[in-house]
């Protein structure tokens, strides 16, 4: 091996390694962005207090799934209770 084709090889491995890490950052930054701006994980680890001012909050999967469901179950016991015939009153 000389000293140039070991340069050769640095610098191929150097662009192949900053192509993938551009594309990868690039893959994952909005859902890096949703969890990072979730307020209900910051909620949730006690930190809401830092949440910074100038973001505007999102929702991240897990949130959201969890916030879907209670609203699920609280829109069928309303209308469980709504469908249910009224209790007859004892004289
Ligand atoms: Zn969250």
């Amino acid at each position: 091996m000389t000293t140039l084709s070991l340069v050769i090889w640095f610098t191929l491995v150097g662009i192949v390694l900053t192509l993938y890490l551009t594309f990868f950052t690039w893959y994952l930054w909005p859902a890096l962005m949703r969890k990072s701006h979730c307020a209900w994980c910051w909620q949730s680890l006690h930190l809401i207090r830092w949440y910074p001012r100038g973001w505007s909050s999102t929702i991240c999967g897990r949130h959201e799934r969890q916030l879907r469901a209670q609203s699920a179950a609280r829109r069928a016991r309303r209308l469980d209770a709504a469908t249910r015939p009224p209790a007859e009153v004892q004289a």
